[in-house]
């Protein structure tokens, strides 16, 4: 029988639920359990696919695609496991199946409601999840803050599993910020105890308390806060601001939250094994030297829209004991007269996805950079077709390549929609999900993957057109990489170069903190040896 963990959030947002969920689940895969990671998000959006990267960060892609939220790409680097669409749902999404099926008839002339239509329609995701994964423990983050209006039918959800499940089934833990008041020079529990309230309201008595501080706090803190918000002392976890995410996992250990959960659970962990995890933590702490790699993106003004690509770029720079910085630049920034100047002291372009005009130019400059000047240059999705529309126009001298993202009836559509604008046979409009590529012999990309089939995610409507591929091939790039079944291609690279590598897919989505994904693994590498 499947056990749950609900993580709720008080006082504030943005208090790292996701990473405490994450860290848990880390804890207890490394006992021996088998985790499942869920989140719901109280938006009305029924997914993150069209929400504004600048506002929202980064839409992360599990196997089975479903555009999920960027928690989830922390649930799987942590856990290192692979989520699919039950563990990213927001309200939108459950608003919409109860209202389709009202549609269809599916009440039997019932009057829907919020309770108990929408709040069973949550605990059927919650459940389904524990059915579909097999997992032993279901970790279910809810977004938002306890005492928002939108988060309501899932906090009573919920409740109403606990009540099915019973006490020894379901954890609730409220992670929530502990103030540190400057004047007074004090810790103030006053917030959650208030947050502990709202919940209690909603008929939810916390289980364990995760307290997001500043600083180590007394034990008199601690002891108040376990009697007000009615727990053990020992429930009382105190999350400090680690100096990197990845040594949250260790922080909790030591207070031993995963044996709190497992007493609770009444269940037996093996020896928490978390070598693996305490070397790599070892790798970050001893990783000084530095490297500034630029990166020429649109939605630079925002960092988590970009957040695997920079997680990917760390994990393979800790693999060499080097620290990746990045240099962030507005790729609409960029212009033929100053391309120079910005890019001049670079050791390394990436040039990431991205979606719509906006920028092209500076990412076509960052290629043609790039390019000529041999500097190692990863491109990811747009990053690749940038790269080709570059080739084409600045070696093939096809002056007016271009993508059919930009301009609809370009004569040279380098880079164009397939399958006769119909793309439903291949995941509707957007080709989303994991996808299996075939490597060519003797190229880089056989080098850096080492295998000659993976499976790597996507998430674009547009494709390199074959009608030119013999051309770029004749000129010296190398298509390394085919979904064949297709015939779509999905990595390029031109050898002449010291590292030129693009994908159509998505490298940045398989990358785990021991194991980057192999085109960053190449990139850094090939910046690192001259
Ligand atoms: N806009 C491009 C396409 O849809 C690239 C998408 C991306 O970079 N994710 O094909």
């Amino acid at each position: 029988m499947a056990k749950y963990i609900f993580i709720t959030g008080g006082v504030v947002s943005g208090l790292g639920k996701g990473i405490t969920g994450s860290s848990l689940g880390v804890l207890l895969k490394n006992s021996g359990c088998k985790i499942f990671m869920q989140k719901f998000d109280p938006y009305l959006n029924v997914d993150p696919g069209t929400m504004s990267p600048i506002q929202h960060g980064e839409v992360y892609v599990t196997n089975d695609g479903a555009e999920t939220d960027l928690d989830l790409g922390h649930y799987e680097r942590f856990i290192d496991i692979n989520l699919s669409k039950n563990s990213s749902i927001s309200a939108g999404k459950i608003y919409k199946d109860v209202l389709e099926a009202e549609r269809r008839g599916e009440y039997d002339g019932a009057t829907v409601q919020v309770v108990p239509h929408v709040t069973n329609a949550i605990k059927n995701k919650v459940y389904s999840a524990a059915t579909e994964s097999q997992a032993d423990i279901i970790i279910t983050e809810i977004g938002g803050t306890v005492g928002d209006i939108e988060s309501q039918p899932f906090i009573e959800a919920i409740r109403e599993v606990r009540m099915e499940k019973g006490r020894d089934s379901v954890i609730f833990i409220h992670v929530a910020l502990l103030p540190f008041l400057g004047v007074s020079t004090e810790y103030k529990t006053k917030p959650i105890q208030h947050s502990v309230k709202e919940l209690l309201h909603s008929g939810i008595q916390p289980d364990i308390i995760v307290a997001r501080t500043t600083g180590m706090i007394d034990e008199n803190i601690i002891t108040k806060l376990a009697m007000f918000c009615n727990i053990p002392k020992q429930n009382v976890i105190v999350a400090l601001d680690e100096k990197s995410i990845y040594q949250v996992p260790q922080a909790l250990e030591k207070q031993n939250l995963h044996k709190i959960v497992a007493e609770q659970f009444k269940i037996k962990l093996q020896n928490t094994d978390m070598n693996a995890w305490n070397l790599f933590v070892k790798k970050i702490n001893e990783s000084t030297k530095e490297i500034v790699i630029h990166l020429v993106g649109k939605y630079v003004e925002l960092q988590d829209a970009y957040l695997s690509v920079m997680e990917s770029l760390k994990f393979a720079g800790y693999k060499y004991g080097v620290k990746v910085k990045i240099n962030w630049i507005r790729a609409q920034d960029l212009n033929e007269e100053n391309y120079n100047e910005y890019l001049k002291n670079t050791v390394g372009i990436l040039v990431p996805g991205g979606f719509g005009e906006r920028g092209f130019l500076g990412k076509f400059l960052a290629a043609k950079y790039a390019r000529e000047n041999n500097i190692p240059y990863l491109g990811i999705c747009l990053g690749m077709q940038v790269a080709c529309i570059e080739f084409a126009r600045n070696v093939l001298k096809i002056g007016d390549a271009n993508s059919t993202e930009f301009v609809t009836n370009t004569k040279n559509p380098i880079i164009d929609i397939i399958e006769g604008k119909n793309r439903e046979n291949i995941g509707g409009t957007l080709r989303l999900g994991a996808y299996k590529t075939t490597i060519k012999n003797n190229t880089l990309a056989e080098k850096l993957y080492n295998s000659d089939e993976i499976m790597e995610r996507h998430r674009h409507r547009f494709e390199f057109n074959n009608n030119y591929r013999e051309q770029f091939e004749k000129a010296g790039m190398i298509f390394s990489g085919i979904y064949e079944e297709k015939n779509l291609v999905e990595i390029i690279e031109i050898p002449k170069n010291k590292f030129f590598v693009a994908s159509q897919y998505h490298p940045e989505f398989t990358s785990r903190p021991n194991k980057p994904n192999p085109l960053f693994d190449g990139f850094i590498k090939s910046i690192l040896t001259t």
